[in-house]
């Protein structure tokens, strides 16, 4: 059956699965081999493994790609896409993003491996300055963690018309709200230990294209730095992704509700949400102290670095030495989950109290 007229709930739950032949497995095994007999498509545990690709085809499915490739982490992913590039590559990037993609690309910088512009990528006239004689730009959209948005299209149209590179972090959006392959980027990156997983029990990224020669290029990549998936964390990933679209629809609804209630709340300031996704950025009236003295305060929701899991968390972003110090003080990022909104607001009102 094609995927053309399938409704991302469905593609979640039926891309990827064994045959219906009697007697097969209803779930795919767990491929707990590093070699196999000769003459088969996989040769070793490091080119590829059975349990790795349904999962690349059920991402790929929902992103309306062609493939994907799956690595051991979000960050083994992006490292894997920068890798491509050659020495000392201009490169336009968001000067508000992911940490662990900041501190990538500064040290790249730092070492003359890639020439980094970083820019407001909410400000598309900014950006369009800076892509002149450019090789790549990557783009975060909404930003983490003040929750910006960049003119996604615009900007990868003119990016395009410079015959660039387009990379997109698309890990805190998802495929429920933008699909930046069908803007024309051309690698759409996942950390998938987020929300396509889902339960805050793996580590796992991944990278989905379009075209099959940067496939087999990414695919080298992944073959020889070897940051390869275990299968487990693969089947976990798997599992986790079936109920993608139910979590996020039900994580996005209560989200958008507590950015309502949290706006009108007298100890709150500037709360940050673009309208859509489950991610929700505020400040407190009150300093650092009285900012972890909230995130410690709650008893439904966790004091917990990290997003995209069933459970609730929050963090107070500047804890972290690497987090750009445009980022406020007293600013919480909320990652709301799926346990009941009004449970929540409750526990984030008694939080609120101790500020
Ligand atoms: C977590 C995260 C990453 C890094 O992914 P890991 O799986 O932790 O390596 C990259 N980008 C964004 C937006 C993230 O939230």
């Amino acid at each position: 059956m094609s995927n053309e007229n399938l409704h991302p709930e469905t593609l979640a739950i039926s891309s990827g699965r064994p045959g219906h032949e009697a007697g097969e497995g209803i779930n795919v095994p767990i491929s707990l081999n590093s070699t196999f007999v000769a003459g088969g498509p996989i040769n070793y545990g490091r080119t590829g493994n059975e349990t790795w690709q349904p999962l690349e085809e059920a991402i790929s499915a929902l992103e309306e790609a062609t493939s994907t490739l799956l690595f051991s982490s979000g960050m083994a992913a992006i490292t894997a896409a920068f890798s491509l590039l050659p020495h000392g590559a201009p490169v336009v990037a968001s000067h508000e993003g992911y940490s662990g993609t900041m501190a990538l690309l500064k040290r790249y910088h730092a070492e003359g491996r890639l020439e980094v512009r970083f820019v407001d990528i909410t400000d598309t006239k900014e950006v369009i300055a800076q892509l002149q004689g450019a090789a790549f730009l990557w783009v975060e959209s909404p930003t983490n963690p003040g929750l910006g948005i960049a003119e996604v299209s615009v900007i990868i149209g003119e990016a395009k018309k410079r015959n660039m590179g387009v990379g997109f972090d698309n890990t805190f959006a998802t495929p429920l709200n933008q699909k930046p392959l069908t803007f024309g980027a051309d690698i759409v990156m996942h950390s998938v230990t987020k929300y396509l997983a889902g339960h805050s029990d793996v580590i796992l990224g991944s990278l989905s294209v379009k075209d099959s020669a940067l496939h087999a290029r990414l695919q080298d990549a992944r073959v020889s730095y070897g940051a390869i998936p275990g299968p487990f964390e693969s089947w976990l990933g798997l599992r986790g992704i079936r109920t993608f679209p139910l979590r996020f629809e039900q994580a996005q609804k209560s989200a958008a509700e507590l950015a309502k209630k949290l706006a009108g709340h007298n100890s709150v300031t500037n709360v940050r949400y673009p309208g859509f996704g489950a991610i929700v950025s505020f400040e407190i009236t009150g300093d650092a102290a009285a900012a972890e003295r909230v995130c410690d305060g709650a008893s439904i929701i966790t004091n917990a670095t990290s997003l995209g899991g069933v459970e609730t968390t929050w963090e107070r972003r500047r804890r972290w030495a690497l987090e750009s110090d445009s980022v406020p003080e007293n600013l919480i990022r909320l990652s709301v989950g799926c346990e009941h909104v009004e449970d929540l607001w409750r526990d984030i009102d008694t939080a609120l109290s101790k500020a």
